[in-house]
């Protein structure tokens, strides 16, 4: 298939559409991004990748860290992670505290902030302190895209802390309810640490070839975790991966895949290739509004998706 084109194709009929997406300003340091820009890479199974616009660009991840930690997480405690947080859509917005409230301080899922605010608690559980957990997660994020390079903005993790209140407030209730065994202002910083990782479409497409593959990375041979946790974090991926719109996001796009605030989006398609996109002006809903159409070009053009 030439892949070249259909990118090539894809960046010509997504860029009418690059001003109607807004950037996210409830992170003031993000509210500074040029939301005219737009990247999209592939990379295979043997390496090769292809690339279409800013896809060396880096920006902040932001909510595409919650797959990474997601994965450390039940790589280390299995089952028992299901104790403190579920694995259902929540079908409301990515930092409701409504649910949670109701629900007794248990999380639907791992891609809802309160989800990954507890899976940074249950990180910190194993790894024995916030530093160590924050730079083990920086440590797979490297091995999985192979790039020493990559860092967490100081900057952007600074200035979600400033106005993170509503995330303070998530990790507030779960202590409230005993589900959440570290202290709220650590667990919150390292989250956001996490979040804060800037990484470009190229980078991160490679970075999912793990999942695409049953939990080993086709290239080097790695195995990060078990075929039975990669299915789960992928079904997962499909079901929550864009908060209240997973079912609209599976609906056009038919992969799994996982969307954050800085405009990035990832997704893989089984034993073929991990995907990544990356314009910052987001929809409603708090997702990539040119990233998501351009995934949609893309299985529609390829006749690939998952069903
Ligand atoms: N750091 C962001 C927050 O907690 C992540 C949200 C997202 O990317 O969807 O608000």
């Amino acid at each position: 298939m030439d892949y070249q084109s259909i990118l090539n194709e894809i960046a010509d009929e997504i860029t009418p559409l690059l001003k109607d997406g807004k950037v996210a300003d409830y992170i003031p340091a993000l509210s500074m991004v040029d939301p005219n820009q737009f990247g999209m890479s592939i990379t295979l199974f043997d390496g090769t990748q292809y690339s279409v616009g800013h896809s060396n660009t880096l920006f902040s991840i932001q909510s595409i860290s919650k797959l990474f930690t997601f994965t450390l997480a039940l790589k280390f405690h299995g089952f028992d992670l299901y104790k403190r947080i579920g694995h259902e859509p929540s079908g409301n917005p990515f930092n409701s505290l409504v649910q949670l409230e109701y629900e007794k301080g248990k999380p639907r899922n791992p891609f809802i902030n309160a989800g990954a605010i507890n899976v940074t608690d249950a990180l910190i559980n194993h790894y024995g302190d916030e530093t160590s957990a924050y730079e083990e997660v920086l440590k797979f994020i490297r091995a999985i895209a192979d790039e020493d390079s990559i860092r967490s903005n100081p900057i952007v993790a600074v200035s979600e802390m400033e106005h993170g209140y509503r995330n303070l407030a998530l990790a507030n209730l779960m202590k409230s309810f005993n589900n959440l065994d570290n202290n709220v202002l650590d667990v919150v910083q390292t989250y956001f640490n996490h979040c804060a990782v800037e990484m470009s479409t190229k980078m991160l497409s490679r970075a999912m070839l793990y999942l695409a593959n049953h939990g080993v990375d086709p290239i080097t041979g790695k195995s990060y975790i078990t075929a039975q946790q990669a299915k789960r974090i992928n079904a997962v991926m499909l079901t929550c991966g864009h908060y209240d719109a997973s079912g609209d996001f599976a609906f056009h796009v038919g992969l799994p895949g996982k969307s954050g605030v800085g405009g990035g989006i990832v997704a893989l398609i089984p034993k073929k290739m991990g995907i990544a996109v990356w314009s910052p002006g987001l929809n409603s809903n708090g997702n990539s509004l040119v990233g998501t159409m351009a995934l949609e070009l893309f299985t529609t053009k390829t006749g690939l998706s998952i069903f």
